[in-house]
């Protein structure tokens, strides 16, 4: 909930969404014609998401940890395999690593860029090593190329966790188009969204096949394609799925999220801009410029503060944030400081160095496209104020 403020200036949220009059709307119409389940609003979704991305095959399901779990699901990973991944990432990425009953592997990132190195990567490979799953963190994306000779080289299947990256490309091939099958999150503060749900793009034939069956069951066709055709069909089960279907209800928001993809970007990227700008003078580290080839997603604006450059911790400095009305996040406290990875797999902080010293000090900013200028400005106003003055002129003269 917000905390009640002292004037009239409304408490801004982290990661709010915008749902416009045609999404309600569309949601309306799905209540109302009685086919809220999956149908034909899910395939028209497929079909935008499809085209935007420039990909074969976009499954919709209903998340993206469902997304992952069932591209390592429909690849064969399974137990005694090894899947290369970062610690700097939510927990949804291990867990559907440790769901396929497979082994995850941590290897840390960068301290500048946050995300996985491909020489780290290389270093990890074993003769167990299946996949790797590289996480666009904050938008922005992986070396593709790099990774893509890594896991040519080696025989290795690459999903990326594109959870953030709906929008980012790599040398100009899109997020999405690259390795064998690309995960999207449409959760509440992802750059688009359903609500929850997610989405597998891939252009192999045989994994959209198996994608799909799983999603729902194992069925060979679908509540919709059983029904909406010429008469009844019967469906076979051919392998025990999961319950990871999209529905209809959550493809009409998506169907009026996604017009609005580009221009939410650009509207991200200047707030970024105006960020950059504006603390430009303060001890706080700002996100590494990407490569000029590459398109940011924007998706997060992470700052880090360090105790001893700032004058106050992350956490204070969250606090102080908090008490003016701005909301932030983590992203992320690494996987491999959460008790239960770190007691079943023995990982010690050591271990990822830059993963720990990001998790200590990361804290993102509220980056959302409706933010009206105003409310970029308070954020600025706050950042400022929180830190202490005698950091600050030590930034400045820095
Ligand atoms: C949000 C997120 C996920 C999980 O997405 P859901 O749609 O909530 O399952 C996975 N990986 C990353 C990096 C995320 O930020």
């Amino acid at each position: 909930m917000s905390p009640s403020r002292g004037g009239s200036e409304a408490y801004i949220v982290f990661g709010a969404p915008r749902i416009s009059e045609s999404a309600i709307a569309e949601v309306v119409d799905s209540l109302r014609s009685g086919w809220i389940g999956t149908g034909p609003k899910v395939a028209r979704f497929e079909e935008m998401l499809a085209e935007y991305l420039g990909v074969k095959h976009a499954v919709a399901v209903n998340s993206c940890t469902a997304a992952l779990h069932l591209s390592l699901v429909a690849h064969g990973l399974g137990p005694g395999d090894e899947v290369i991944t970062t610690p700097m990432t939510f927990p949804a990425t291990i867990n559907s690593i440790l769901h396929c009953g497979a082994t995850p592997v941590l290897v840390d990132c960068a301290r500048d860029t946050r995300i996985i190195e491909p020489t780290a990567i290389e270093r990890a490979i074993t003769r167990r090593t299946r996949a790797i799953v590289p996480v666009h963190l904050a938008g922005q994306p992986c070396d593709m190329d790099a990774i893509e000779r890594i896991a040519a080289r080696h025989g290795l299947i690459l999903i990326d966790d594109a959870a953030h990256a709906l929008e980012a490309a790599w040398k100009g091939r899109k997020i999405g188009t690259v390795g064998n099958a690309s995960c999207f999150s449409f959760y509440v503060t992802k750059n688009i969204t359903t609500g929850e749900g997610g989405l597998v793009a891939t252009d192999d034939d045989g994994v959209a096949r198996r994608v799909r069956a799983y999603s729902l069951h194992g069925l060979s066709h679908g509540a919709w394609q059983r029904y909406s055709a010429k008469g009844p069909v019967a469906y076979d089960v051919t392998v025990p799925g999961y319950k990871y279907n999209m529905t209809d209800v959550q493809a009409a928001i998506g169907i009026h999220q996604l017009p609005f993809v580009a221009e939410w970007l650009s509207r991200r990227a200047a707030i970024w801009a105006r960020y950059d700008a504006a603390f430009e003078s303060l001890p706080v580290g700002k996100p590494n410029p990407p490569p000029a080839h590459s398109v940011h997603a924007r998706h997060l604006y992470s700052l880090t503060v360090d105790e001893e450059k700032c004058g106050i911790g992350r956490d204070a400095f969250r606090q102080g944030l908090h008490e003016r009305g701005i909301g932030s996040g983590v992203h992320y406290t690494g996987v491999h400081l959460h008790t239960y990875y770190r007691e079943r797999f023995g990982w010690k902080p050591a271990d990822f160095p830059n993963a720990t010293w990001l998790s200590e000090r990361t804290v993102s900013l509220p980056l959302s496209p409706h933010l009206t200028k105003a409310e970029v400005e308070r954020v600025i106003a706050a950042v400022r104020d929180v830190v202490p003055a005698g950091a600050k002129a030590a930034g400045a003269t820095a």
